[in-house]
């Protein structure tokens, strides 16, 4: 829309000329519309971007409204994806705004980024951002990891000939490693500082700039540190140096299977766990009462967890997981992304 919005916008160096047309004639993927999701489509809409794609396959609840900030208390038990949506055409009626209530896994994932200029990571565990790591390095797709747990926040720009998230990490943390949003916190505070870090390295790719040299943007508020780290393409990669997309093509992350005639789950994790016990028990402590015995941690999940459904989950301690009271493997891998990342 070219009324007087974008001014501010096109006084800064690299924005100004033909920038905004570059930017409206761009089409950008938000991976999750949780907290992340919902800053960086934010700030591409009123940035005039001229698409924006958008999914997310959860529902607001009422513990999302700590931080994601499209959304208000009427949207509770809407779908992210459409009450994102709403807010967003409020905003800039110009823009496209496309929603879609749906998993970024391995079936729908190419469809998705397959005309994408740009792809910010809005998602919650590690795991997807391996997959999406594997079909933007294939398909020569920039994006940008972004990440807000606690008080720390990350981000980095991915780009086709640059390192990408494997040169930096090889391998997902194993298995209960991290802590997720849903046991260690986050301040929404954290996580406007991922967003705003991502934006402002995605968006001057869509506006036809040169991107600086490539880095890891780390921030922890809790001790003041603020860093810019230099990374490099490492050639032994298996992603972009020797073209192996294990995430895409299927060697990692297919731990799911429906266990037949016992409404239950099981996830297998990607990388095992290096928890004991009492290492499990601790981490999910914030996530429903459990009790350790016998190589495994057993209880029963917070209903704020499960949307209201009365699940139990089993971890062992090498990270395989089964998710009791349902026999829905997108419902299992919701509750297991939120208690046990990956
Ligand atoms: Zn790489």
């Amino acid at each position: 829309m070219d009324d007087g919005r974008h001014v501010r916008q096109r006084l800064v160096a690299g924005f100004g000329g033909g920038a905004q047309d570059c930017l409206r004639a761009s089409s950008v993927l938000i991976a999750g519309c949780g907290a992340l999701g919902c800053l960086i489509a934010d700030q591409v809409v009123r940035a005039g971007v001229g698409r924006v794609v958008i999914v997310d396959r959860d529902i607001v609840e009422p513990s999302n409204l700590q931080r994601q900030s499209l959304f208000a208390t009427a949207d509770l038990g809407v779908p992210k994806a459409l009450a994102a949506r709403a807010r967003l055409e409020a905003v800039d009626p110009t823009v496209r705004i496309e929603a879609w209530v749906d998993s970024i896994d391995r079936e729908s994932i190419e469809d998705y980024i397959a005309d994408m200029d740009l792809v910010f990571d809005g998602f919650d565990a590690m795991e997807p951002r391996y997959l999406l790591n594997d079909v933007c390095v294939r398909d020569r797709v920039p994006w940008v990891y972004c990440a807000a747990i606690a008080t720390q926040a990350r981000a980095m720009l991915v780009q086709p000939d640059g390192p990408c998230l494997r040169c930096v990490w090889p391998d997902p943390p194993p298995s209960g490693a991290l802590g997720t949003c849903d046991t260690a916190g986050v301040l929404g505070s954290t996580v406007a500082i991922a967003a705003g870090a991502s934006v402002s390295l995605g968006l001057p790719v869509l506006a036809g700039g040169k991107p600086g040299a490539p880095a890891l943007i780390s921030v922890d508020t809790a001790d003041g540190s603020w860093r810019s780290i230099s990374v490099s393409r490492d050639p032994a990669c298996p992603c972009c140096g020797h073209r192996r997309f294990d995430w895409l093509e299927g060697a990692w992350g297919a731990g799911t299977a429906v266990l037949c005639g016992r409404n239950a789950v099981q996830i297998r994790p990607a990388v095992e766990s290096l928890l004991d016990e009492a290492g499990w028990l601790q981490r999910l402590a914030q996530a429903g009462s459990f009790a350790a015995g016998q190589g495994l941690v057993r209880g029963s999940l917070d209903p704020s967890l499960t949307s209201g459904l009365p699940l139990e989950l089993t971890v062992f301690v090498d990270g395989r997981a089964v998710v009791h009271g349902t026999s829905d493997p997108a419902v299992a891998a919701t509750v297991c992304a939120r208690v046990l990342g990956g």
